[in-house]
């Protein structure tokens, strides 16, 4: 049951994902932004100009309306409009005022009544509203806004100004500049805002129309700037793809963005930096078959020259059984050389850390060795300056010991001496193998640890070396992080100096 959920659930996580794959293209967000940057100014438009429109209009309406109705106002009081409605003049000025505006005026009288009504439908009726009465009562116009209806309706004081009474005993001349105002009636207007709204109506389809084109616009923009903005990713992602057919000669160069130039840049360190190790497991591997094949071509040639001969002595089988086994034993060696340089090559994994009394070891190695020196009468002798425990893989340390001081006795005279020196500080200990052998050359110094590299490759041939020892010393040693150093001088001898930390540091 749970695995069914948890499958589904991975199911339906694996849908959204891919629906919404596209959304991880570089390409596809560069055209939403465009998109949505350029939809702005069509909403900045639309809610911000058209809609302020609409209130600016209707105020203005209302404030030209209000002077006008004003001044008519003060022309009622004039032509005692009130009492009287018979004036020709105010009745045109009304009927004008209403046509002009498409709007309906009634005069009001202080009884609530309705003297005027150029609609000529309510004359004589009473109007109570509360916007009447409240006009009346503050002496103050004031003015709404029906947005349903569409119209607005403006309330218009008529008021009288009369002299104050002259207070007792002169008074003052602010005084008698004081006047009373006195609310005759009201001026009840509806206009029509139908002009306004048609107005919006035409803006807002123009709006409308500008709106579409610029969207259409905006997402052709976007999507060509989408497609022109990746297009040098597009390029890198070629020129990669290109180098898996094989190398290429020159680097690849996108100098479009400084971001395609630093991914081209990597990419081509990184292609150098694969190209040398290709070549040099080119070199290795036509060097193994060289190497490997050398011993075998020898027995094919010295069984060849025996089965050439009819009835070849007994003596002369030995011999060259003699030098066939030789042989044998150096393809062995060759093999055994190169398996122990392969599981070095392995990394640190398998290094195998244990407590290892360098002295003991160093003596140990050294017995080994001694009967082989002595067969060229060579002194080997030992100089312990402390007594030395480190941690270390013992295998490969008996391993770097040895092939150190089997050069030394290799490559050096007759009678000569091999000094091996053991130090520590409170961090390494070194270990000096000095000789007093036939030296190596100065521009040889840097190759000696390369694979199959020998100086004097018959000689070193002649006395059964591989050129692959230093190689495998230095790795080892480099696994213990530690170093190696040579000094030497031809014919005088030469001296390797191994330091290697005495406290073994993963990582
Ligand atoms: P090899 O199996 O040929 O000894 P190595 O990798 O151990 O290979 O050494 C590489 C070459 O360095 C040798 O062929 C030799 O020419 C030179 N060499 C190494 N150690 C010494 C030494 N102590 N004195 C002189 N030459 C040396």
């Amino acid at each position: 049951m749970y695995t069914r959920n948890g499958e589904s659930d991975i199911i339906m996580h694996e849908k959204i994902r891919s629906n919404f794959k596209f959304l991880r293209s570089l390409k596809a967000r560069i055209f939403i932004i465009v998109f949505l940057v350029g939809i702005i100014p069509g909403i900045v438009l639309r809610y911000g100009i058209l809609e302020n429109y609409e209130d600016r209009a209707i105020s203005l309406r209302t404030s030209d309306m209000q002077n006008q109705l004003n001044i008519i106002a003060n022309h009622l009081i004039t032509y005692n409009y009130l009492a009287d409605t018979s004036s020709e003049v105010i009745s045109a000025e009304l009927e004008q005022l209403s046509n002009l505006y498409d709007g309906r005026v009634m005069v009001i009288n202080s009884s609530l009544k309705v003297v005027k009504d150029t609609y000529g439908t309510s004359e004589g009726k009473t109007v109570i509203t509360e916007a009447v009465i409240k006009c009346m009562k503050e002496a103050a116009g004031g003015s709404s806004y029906d947005n349903e209806y569409g119209y607005i309706e403006i309330t218009t004081p008529i008021i009288e100004t009369a002299a104050a009474e002259p207070a007792a005993g002169g008074g003052s001349p602010a005084d008698k500049e004081k006047r009373q105002d006195v609310v005759k009636g009201v001026m009840l207007t509806s206009v029509s805002t139908d002009s306004i709204n048609t107005t919006l109506d035409i803006l807002s389809r123009r709006a409308l129309l500008l709106e579409i084109m610029m969207l259409i616009a905006i997402f052709a923009i976007a999507l060509v700037l989408s497609n022109v903005l990746m297009k040098p990713f597009e390029r890198v992602a070629k020129a990669i793809s290109e180098v898996k057919e094989g190398y290429k000669d020159e680097p690849i160069s996108v100098p479009d963005y400084l971001e395609t130039e630093h991914i081209v840049d990597a990419f081509n360190q990184l292609q150098n930096r694969m190209k040398v190790l290709d070549a040099s497991r080119q070199e290795f591997v036509a060097n193994v078959s060289h190497e490997l094949k050398t011993p075998i071509t020898s027995v094919k040639v010295l069984a060849d020259s025996l089965l050439a001969q009819e009835d070849a002595p007994a003596e002369l089988y030995k011999e060259f059984m003699v030098d066939i086994a030789e042989e044998i034993e150096r393809e062995d060696k060759i093999i055994n050389d190169l398996l122990s340089m392969v599981k070095m090559d392995r990394t640190v994994a398998t290094m195998n850390i244990s407590v290892v009394d360098i002295n003991a070891l160093t003596e140990i190695i050294l017995r080994r060795l001694r009967p082989i020196a002595r067969k060229r009468d060579i002194e080997v002798v030992f100089e312990s300056r402390r007594t030395v425990t480190a941690e270390a893989d013992e295998v490969k340390l008996t391993l770097v010991i040895t092939n150190l001081v089997e050069n030394a006795i290799k490559y050096n005279r007759e009678q000569g001496w091999v000094k091996v020196v053991l130090d520590a500080d409170h961090q390494f200990f070194t270990l000096d193998i000095m000789d007093s052998g036939i030296g190596i050359p100065q521009d040889a110094l840097e190759h000696i640890y390369e694979r199959f590299y020998r100086v004097d490759k018959s000689h070193s041939r002649e006395i059964g070396g591989t050129g692959l020892g230093l190689a495998i010393t230095r790795n080892a040693i480099l696994m213990h992080r530690g170093s190696i150093k040579v000094s030497s001088v031809e014919g005088e001898g030469t001296t390797f100096t191994v330091k290697i930390p005495l406290n073994y540091v993963a990582t």
